[in-house]
């Protein structure tokens, strides 16, 4: 991503192939004024979108939905281009993202609808009823690795509340971001309900002041904490879905053949630059030289290009390396890969670390790449623990056949998958966010719905 200063014209900013370092598209840098005009004219949009109901709505959002599926190859081609994304990673982010708008628009009237409460027992002579209203406008940021599913666990919640949305993509990807804007735009022409918003710098900032009535922030903890502070002094509500540390805990009753993959397909997809990537494996004693030895041997044959792209932003080598580093210096074992398989743009295949000690930051920090450590463990409840151990608390994953319930929900974590990885972005009913330094807030499902509206009680003498 560059900027280009423009003589009075407000500045420009260019998306970069992360790959190629070639020009995607140019955006200008969208200031204060710009902003609150935005946010002004979403909220005149507003009153038309929630006027028209949950079956008005209903209707055009499928619509949105069957724009963007006609549209498809371009997104698709931007998500390589712009994003770095393998096709099949790109295939799989517009499946999801497709699910998440057909699920709110059909599920947001049975969720929100007006509906009768009981009085209780000392009210007796009341009628109540509750209702869920949208808060008007919402400000949403989203990150750059998966620039259309993420804001659009957002988006689509929102407008299904009966918001209207002010959306401002990451600087890395706004390609991918005016996408959906457009295609919301070919389904709904009659008023710009979702409004898109430039920039790299003070953009994000422009948009929390701007009068919004609530932020949906999804990137990184520091970020998340400033947007909180922004937000203070207004009251102005906020959303933080932030990032992640999340541990695959393979059980020793596990079917390893099938944790191995999972392993490396929730530390590879999307060359790691995944919130609920898995970046820890914590694996029983009564199993690990098995899973080392078949990890070892299925690690060597993934290789970037063919099956992830490039890391998105050039900065992020450098932390990538800083930690594989650090790790081996603090006596961990290379099992695949190491500093050497950093080559600009890429990481060249998944690096894998053994016995890295668990105050390392391979251990407590966000990598963003596709290295995962492997830890050797007493039992599944000793994974349990070591994983539980972390500041972050997105998602988790745990391969077990006995007990793997009550193991599961002994997890501190927003959301586990058994027998499984990342399994919950794509179960559209289930909440999505995490806890501690995750964030705060749910998108997705019927949480995700209640998120973007106010809780309205009527109760009535009767
Ligand atoms: P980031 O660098 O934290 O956020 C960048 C965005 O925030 C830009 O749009 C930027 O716009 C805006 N921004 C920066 N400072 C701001 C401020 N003071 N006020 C308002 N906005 C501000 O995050 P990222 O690198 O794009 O995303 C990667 C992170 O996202 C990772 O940590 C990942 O784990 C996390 N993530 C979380 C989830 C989840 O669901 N939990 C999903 C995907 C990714 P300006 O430049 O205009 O300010």
């Amino acid at each position: 991503m560059t900027t280009t200063p423009t003589h009075g014209a407000p500045p420009r900013f260019t998306s970069m192939d992360p790959a190629t370092a070639e020009p995607v598209a140019t955006f200008p840098v969208d200031d204060e004024a710009a902003v609150r005009d935005k946010a002004g004219r979403a909220r005149e949009a507003a009153a038309w979108w929630d006027g028209l109901g949950h079956d008005g709505r209903r209707t055009r959002l499928l619509a949105w939905k069957r724009a963007m599926t006609r549209r498809r190859a371009e997104i698709i081609a931007l998500l390589q281009r712009e994003n770095g994304k393998v096709r099949a990673d790109a295939v799989i982010e517009l499946s999801v993202t497709l699910t998440h708008v057909d699920w709110a628009a059909r599920h947001a009237h049975r969720v929100l609808r007006r509906r009768a409460m009981p009085s209780g027992p000392l009210m007796f002579n009341q009628a109540s009823t509750l209702e869920y209203k949208p808060y008007g406008v919402i400000g949403v940021i989203g990150p750059w690795n998966y620039p259309v599913f993420t804001p659009v666990g957002s988006i689509a919640y929102a407008l299904a509340a009966g918001n209207a949305v002010v959306f401002k993509p990451s600087e890395y990807t706004p390609a991918c971001g005016k996408w959906l804007v457009d295609t919301f735009a070919e389904a709904v022409p009659e008023h710009p309900v979702l409004q898109l918003a430039t920039g790299a710098g003070p953009t994000g900032a422009a948009l929390c002041a701007s009068g919004v009535d609530k932020i949906a922030f999804t990137g990184s903890r520091a970020t998340g904490a400033r947007i909180l502070a922004a937000c203070a002094p207004t009251l102005t509500p906020v959303l933080l879905e932030l990032g992640g540390k999340d541990a695959l805990v393979v059980a020793e009753d596990a079917d390893v053949e099938a944790a191995v993959e999972a392993a490396l397909w929730g530390g590879c997809a999307n060359a790691g630059q995944s919130c609920t990537g898995i970046e820890r494996v914590y694996v029983a004693d009564a199993v690990y030289e098995r899973f080392e030895a078949r990890l070892t041997e299925r690690a060597r044959q993934i290789r970037a290009r063919e099956d992830f792209g490039p890391i998105t932003m050039p900065g992020q080598l450098d932390i990538i390396r800083r930690h594989v580093e650090d790790a081996l210096a603090r006596g961990g074992r290379a099992l695949v890969g190491g500093p050497e398989s950093i080559s600009p743009p890429y990481v060249l295949g998944p690096v894998v670390l053994a016995d890295v000690p668990e105050d390392s930051a391979a251990l407590r920090e966000e990598t963003f790449g596709p290295v995962l450590v492997v830890n050797r463990v007493r039992d599944a409840q000793d994974g349990v623990r070591r994983a539980n151990a972390s500041e972050f608390g997105l998602g988790a994953s745990l391969f077990a056949r006995r007990g793997a319930t009550a193991l599961a929900r002994s997890i501190r974590s927003g959301m586990v998958s058994v027998n499984d990885v990342m399994a919950f972005p794509g179960v559209p009913s289930l909440p999505f966010g995490g806890v501690g330094a995750s964030g705060f807030g749910r998108i997705h499902g019927a949480d995700g719905l209640k998120e973007f509206t106010v809780p309205h009680a009527v109760t009535r003498r009767r």
